[in-house]
């Protein structure tokens, strides 16, 4: 079984189109939050993603564009974002993000869980191996998947050491990055974002979790996308200009 972890898209058409056109064939789709923020596309990716399921969670964007939450806890610029997203969004697609679910979800079948944050709390941030020590920990599943930093890769223990796993691209130009899961070892897995990648490469980010013969891996790839073309669309909607200058930065 072949699934493809999609976060953070954030109104990005371009990289979402890029990332589809890249992805192996698959056989599920588990789409870990924020789906919408700062990017000029939102109903285009909200259609496009809508019928991908079946797994989705929402995320602190996804919350704030739609109303279920307020804009208290956004800096001015995603707060300008998210009110002009909420204000571009049509009814049906202001009413899909409203029924999205809280994380974790453990998807039917499976003995993992998706998250926008940590399995703990869905708006924490899991930035250091001390942020993951209690989800780690504590999360009912051994494998998690979660978003919300924008940074691809995520954390690992086998009980005695804790380590972040960070995708290692080599300078060959090679985009993808294997990572086998070991039987006594607990994880926090993150594809990355999609439309707006915070670690330095500003490349589309997603994974694939795979289990194969009883052998678990992710793959973890970047993929290039039309970079300009979407900042020209969040500069023609008289967006902030910062979201389009971070997109090529990957920052
Ligand atoms: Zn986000």
């Amino acid at each position: 079984m072949r699934v493809l972890l999609l976060s953070d898209i954030h109104s990005n058409l371009e990289a979402l189109y890029a990332v589809l056109g890249a992805a192996p064939p698959h056989d599920l789709v588990w789409n870990l939050g924020d789906v919408v923020g700062y990017g000029a596309d939102p109903n285009e990716v909200i259609d496009r993603v809508r019928g991908l399921g079946p797994i989705f969670v929402r995320g602190n964007h996804d919350k704030a564009c739609s109303g279920v939450e307020g804009l208290e806890r956004f800096n001015p610029i995603a707060a300008r974002a998210a009110q002009w997203t909420h204000d571009s969004l049509t009814s049906g697609n202001l009413e899909w993000l409203r029924q999205l679910p809280a994380g974790p979800v453990m998807p039917e079948g499976s003995d993992v869980t998706c998250s926008h944050g940590s399995p703990l709390d869905e708006d924490e941030y899991l930035i250091t191996v001390r942020d993951a020590w209690l989800p780690l920990s504590q999360s009912p599943a051994r494998i998690n998947f979660f978003g919300h930093t924008h940074v691809q890769g995520g954390f690992a223990t086998n009980g005695e050491e804790w380590f972040q796993l960070k995708p290692q691209f080599s300078a060959s130009g090679a985009d993808d990055y294997e990572l086998p899961l070991r039987e006594n070892a607990r994880y926090l897995i993150n594809p990355g974002s999609v439309g707006q990648p915070r670690d330095g490469d500003w490349r589309a980010a997603f994974a694939v979790y795979e289990i194969e013969d009883g052998m678990r891996r992710i793959m973890f790839y970047r993929v290039p996308y039309d970079v300009k073309q979407a900042q020209g669309k969040i500069l023609a909607a008289g967006l902030p200009d910062r979201l389009a200058t971070r997109l090529s930065e990957g920052r």
